[in-house]
């Protein structure tokens, strides 16, 4: 993916060099054969700008050093007009290319710093998300880490006995095998839901990916006493994507829900996952609840950045899943019903349309 980019950039850095070079030698040209008082060097400017879109800072410079340079030879070579017209006109250009210079370079840097400090925020808000969840993980991994204890107590009274009870001792050390290595694995999940780094778009199961979400967030509903349906399509295709970071929208969506849900009475409270098959080149994935819903007039405005109802809540979670969504190539959008809200998500399936076709046995 990354290969077909630069390959396709880089003729277009070529064709914007040529042309840029073409428009300087027009401007030069104008600039010599037209008297004293038009000042055509000013159309150097309009090729900094270009170029500091398509080029790096030295560069820029470098062009606006050559565009100054040129200028200057211009003003050399003309012999019609007025010599003080022409003298007032070069130092004019001269002062319009190195003030352009520097504001285009200037706001360029100014973007990039702005796209630097989003970065930073998306990856701080993934953390915060953590750490609302630090609870349930907490409780995870305490919980087998009891269970080991306690299984770690048995085995030693077992072989304590006379004649020590070999086999049920054996049975206690292989239920700690598999406690802790349920712990490693909520360990495992964590790491890869902390890391910054952009994995690359692969096929994967949906529904298991979910269905990881749910897990994780299954000690959070217990302890909020909401029930969570599962309604996950069967034969679901594999899905194109980046797997983490779309666990971690779901994880964002179910959280959201059964923060909502727990704002009314028990037992009314439910979250009800749904993942269904849509058309033929996506799949749906829902989270509805039986909260309070949103105000009308608020379904675009939830996915806004720092747009919060709630007092501790940073409001970044929807912003970040949009655009976590969008770039996947999906639509995420926002509905109410009665009672409740709804959240949705598109993902593009992985296999192309002619794969899509029914096989032989029907599927
Ligand atoms: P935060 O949870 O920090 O507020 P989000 O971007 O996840 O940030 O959510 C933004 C807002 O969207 C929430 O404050 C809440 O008002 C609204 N919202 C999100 N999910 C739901 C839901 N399931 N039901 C009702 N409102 C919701």
């Amino acid at each position: 993916m990354k290969s077909e980019q630069t390959s396709r950039q880089r003729p277009q850095t070529v064709l914007v060099a040529l042309g840029l070079t073409i428009a300087m030698a027009l401007v030069f040209v104008l600039d010599t054969v037209t008297d004293y008082a038009v000042a055509a060097a000013l159309f150097y400017t309009t090729v900094i700008l270009v170029a500091t879109r398509n080029f790096s800072v030295r560069t820029v410079v470098a062009l606006a050093c050559l565009c100054a340079a040129l200028t200057v030879l211009s003003f050399a070579l003309t012999h019609s007009g007025f010599y003080e017209v022409g003298l007032v006109n070069t130092g004019f250009s001269i002062v319009a290319i190195g003030v352009t210079t520097y504001l285009a370079l200037r706001l360029v840097t100014a973007e990039a710093a702005a796209g630097e400090a989003r970065e930073r925020l998306m990856r701080m808000a993934r953390i915060t998300t953590m750490g609302e969840l630090s609870a349930s993980i907490a409780h995870e991994v305490n919980q087998p880490l009891a269970a080991m204890v306690a299984s770690a107590g048995a085995g030693k009274r077992w072989l304590a006995q006379e004649p020590p009870n070999v086999e049920k001792a054996v049975g206690a050390f292989d239920r700690i095998v598999s406690d802790a290595s349920r712990a490693g694995e909520v360990i495992a999940r964590i790491r890869r839901m902390t890391k910054g780094e952009v994995a690359p778009s692969e096929p994967f199961d949906f529904n298991a990916a979910v269905s990881e979400a749910v897990r994780f967030v299954q000690t959070e509903a217990e302890r909020r006493e909401v029930q969570l349906n599962l309604e996950l399509a069967d034969d679901l295709p594999d899905v194109l994507a980046d797997k983490v970071k779309i666990e971690q929208v779901a994880l964002n969506l179910l959280l959201n829900a059964i923060e909502a849900t727990a704002l009314v009475e028990a037992p009314a409270r439910t979250v009800t996952i749904r993942s269904v098959r849509e058309g033929a080149h996506e799949i749906m994935f829902s989270v509805s609840d039986t909260g309070p819903g949103f105000k009308p007039g608020e379904a675009n405005a939830l996915f806004d950045a720092f747009w919060t109802t709630k007092p501790d809540g940073m409001g970044l979670g929807l912003a970040i899943s949009k655009s976590i969504i969008e770039a996947n190539g999906g639509r995420i959008w926002a509905s109410n019903r009665h009672p409740g809200a709804v959240f949705s998500f598109t993902l593009p399936l992985a296999a192309r349309p002619h794969h899509l076709e029914p096989t032989e046995d029907g599927r």
